[in-house]
C-alpha cells in the first residue's frame, strides 16, 4: 500500500514535470514559426521583383531659332535673312488703327485678341508697324543713318536682313492716339505697362527691354514687341531673359 502511494505520487511529479516543460517550451518557442505559411512566389510578387520598365521621360524638343520660317528665328547682325526672303503668309490684321500693316498669319488672332482685352482694360492700341521689306527696311536704315549718323542708327534700328519686321513676326505698338509714338516716352503710358504684364499670355515679349542694350545690340523700345508663340513667351517671360539670352545661353 506504502509502495502504491509512493508510486502515485512519483506519476504525479512527472506529470506536473511534463506539463512545466510543455509550457516552458511553448513559451520559449519562436513565435509563429510553426503556424505562419511558408510564402510561395505569387504572380504580384513577381511583379513587384522585377525590374520596373522605363517610364517614358517627356524629352523637350529645343525651340528651332535658325530656320527662316520658324516663329523662333533668332535674327540680329550675325543671323541675318537673304535679301529675297519674305514670309510665306503674310495678312492684314483686322484691329483698330491699323494703318495697312500685314504681319505673319500665325500673330494675327494673338493679335486682334490682344487688341480686344486691352480695349477692355481701357488702353487703345494701334498697330504703328508690322511687316517690313529688305527693301523697306533698307530705305529705313539709310534714312536713320542720315538722320541720325550711323552709330546712332546702328542702336535704333537693325541692318537690312537682321530686322525682325522682316520675318514677319515683329510689330512696333503704340497709343491709338499716335502720343510717344515710337519714342521712348511711350514707356510711360499706361498702355505700355499693361502690354509689359500682358502682352505674353497672347505670344509676344519685349524683345528690347530697358537696360539690355549690350545684350541685344538695339537701344531699349518700349514699343517693339516680337511674336514667339504663347509656350515659348511664357517661358521667356517667366525667365525673365531677354530672347537672345534664353535662346543663346539657356
Ligand atoms: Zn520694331
Amino acid at each position: 500500500m506504502k509502495n502504491h502511494l509512493k508510486e502515485k505520487l512519483i506519476a504525479v511529479i512527472v506529470l506536473c514535470a511534463c506539463i512545466v516543460l510543455g509550457m516552458v517550451y511553448l513559451v520559449l518557442s519562436p513565435k509563429g514559426s510553426a503556424t505562419e505559411p511558408v510564402s510561395t512566389p505569387t504572380a504580384s510578387s513577381a511583379i513587384e521583383t522585377s525590374t520596373p520598365a522605363p517610364t517614358a521621360v517627356p524629352t523637350e524638343v529645343p525651340a528651332d531659332t535658325v530656320s527662316d520660317d520658324s516663329i523662333t528665328r533668332l535674327i540680329d547682325q550675325e543671323h541675318t535673312v537673304s535679301a529675297d526672303y519674305v514670309p510665306a503668309s503674310l495678312q492684314q490684321p483686322d484691329v483698330t488703327s491699323n494703318h495697312m500693316q500685314t504681319v505673319r498669319s500665325e500673330l494675327v488672332q494673338p493679335l486682334i485678341d490682344m487688341f480686344a482685352d486691352a480695349e477692355s482694360a481701357g488702353y487703345d492700341l494701334k498697330l504703328v508697324s508690322g511687316y517690313r521689306s529688305y527693301t523697306e527696311q533698307t530705305s529705313l536704315w539709310y534714312t536713320y543713318e542720315e538722320r541720325h549718323g550711323r552709330s546712332y542708327a546702328q542702336r535704333i534700328d537693325d541692318h537690312p536682313g537682321a530686322s525682325e519686321h522682316q520675318l514677319g513676326l515683329a510689330v512696333d505698338l503704340g497709343n491709338a492716339s499716335g502720343r510717344c509714338e515710337l519714342n521712348a516716352c511711350f514707356a510711360y503710358s499706361d498702355a505700355y505697362t499693361w502690354l509689359k504684364e500682358n502682352s505674353y499670355r497672347y505670344g509676344f515679349i519685349e524683345r528690347y527691354p530697358d537696360g539690355a542694350e549690350q545684350i541685344t545690340g538695339i537701344m531699349y523700345s518700349p514699343w517693339h514687341y516680337r511674336y514667339v508663340g504663347i509656350e515659348e513667351a511664357e517661358k521667356i517671360h517667366a525667365s525673365g531673359l531677354t530672347m537672345d539670352e534664353y535662346y543663346l545661353q539657356h
